[in-house]
C-alpha cells in the first residue's frame, strides 16, 4: 500500500503525460497503427521512456477474447482460459486503474505507461500491473484455434536464423520452459533479425529495443490446470498447435 501512494504522488507530481496524445486501438498491435518508418527498434533503447511508434497504443480496458473460451481446447481448457482471462488478465487491469485514478497517466496507453514506469523502483506496481496487461492482451492474439501460415517474408526470416520452422519452434520451447519461475517466451525482431528469449515475470521485451512478434506465457496460472508441473508438455502442445503465425507476421510487418 505505501509503494502504491508513493507510486500516485509521484505521478500526480510528474505530470509529463498530462497532455500526451492517446490514440486508443483496441489490441496492441491494433488497426490504427502509426507510421512505422519514423522509429525503429533499436531507436528506443536511445529514447528511454518513448514508446516505439510500430506498437501503436492500446487502452487501459480488458479486450475481449479473440476467441470462444473453449476454442484451444483440448490444449488449453476453457476453465484455464476462464481463470486466466477472467480473473489474472481482468486484475492486472483493475490493479492498474486503482493505481493511476486521478494521475496523469490515468488517460495514456498501456504503451506509454509501460515505457514511462519501467526501471523506476518507486513505480514496479504500476509497471507490473500495465505490462502484465500488455503482455497477455500480445499473449491470446499469438494463439489461433486454426492453423496459420507464416508469411514469405516470416518464413524467410526463419529459414535465414533457425533454418527451418521446426527448428524455431523448438527453440521457443525450449527456451520458454528454462525460465526459472514466473514468465515468458518470445519470438523477437532484434537489430533486424529474429531471436527467442525469455523474460522475468511482467518485463517485456519492447522495453529493451526488442520488438516482439509472439508470445507463450509460462505463469503456472497460464498451463497449471491443465498440466500440473509438466510446463514442457503444455509448451509442446501450445506452440506445435496453437501459435498465430498470421499475427506474428503482420508484426513483423510493423516493425
Ligand atoms: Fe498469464
Amino acid at each position: 500500500m505505501l509503494n502504491s501512494l508513493i507510486s500516485r504522488r509521484r505521478l500526480i507530481a510528474s505530470g509529463t503525460l498530462a497532455s500526451a496524445s492517446v490514440a486508443l486501438s483496441k489490441f496492441a498491435f491494433g488497426a490504427s497503427m502509426q507510421d512505422t518508418s519514423a522509429q525503429s527498434p533499436a531507436d528506443a533503447k536511445a529514447m528511454p521512456g518513448v514508446v516505439p511508434a510500430y506498437l501503436g497504443s492500446s487502452p487501459q480496458t480488458l479486450p475481449p477474447l479473440p476467441y470462444a473460451d473453449n476454442a484451444l481446447e483440448p490444449v488449453i481448457s476453457a476453465r484455464t482460459i476462464g481463470f486466466h482471462y477472467g480473473k489474472h488478465h481482468r486484475a492486472y487491469f483493475d490493479n492498474l486503474h486503482k493505481l493511476l485514478a486521478g494521475t496523469p497517466l490515468a488517460q495514456a496507453s498501456l504503451e506509454q505507461v509501460i515505457m514511462h514506469s519501467h526501471d523506476q523502483p518507486a513505480l514496479a506496481d504500476v509497471f507490473n500491473n500495465a505490462a502484465q496487461a500488455w503482455n497477455h492482451n500480445f499473449y491470446w492474439n499469438s494463439l489461433s484455434p486454426v492453423t496459420t501460415q507464416p508469411s514469405e517474408k516470416l518464413q524467410a526470416a526463419i529459414v535465414r536464423k533457425f533454418g527451418s520452422t521446426e527448428a524455431l519452434t523448438k527453440a521457443l520451447v525450449t527456451t520458454s520452459a528454462s525460465q526459472f519461475g514466473s514468465g515468458w517466451g518470445w519470438l523477437v525482431l532484434d537489430q533486424g533479425e529474429l531471436a527467442v528469449i525469455k523474460t522475468s515475470n511482467a518485463e517485456t521485451p519492447f522495453t529493451r529495443g526488442l520488438a516482439p512478434l509472439l508470445t507463450v506465457d509460462v505463469w503456472e496460472h497460464a498451463y497449471y490446470l491443465d498440466y500440473q508441473n509438466r510446463r514442457p508438455d503444455y509448451l509442446v502442445a501450445t506452440v506445435s498447435q496453437h501459435l498465430n503465425w498470421a499475427f506474428a507476421s503482420a508484426n513483423l510487418d510493423r516493425v
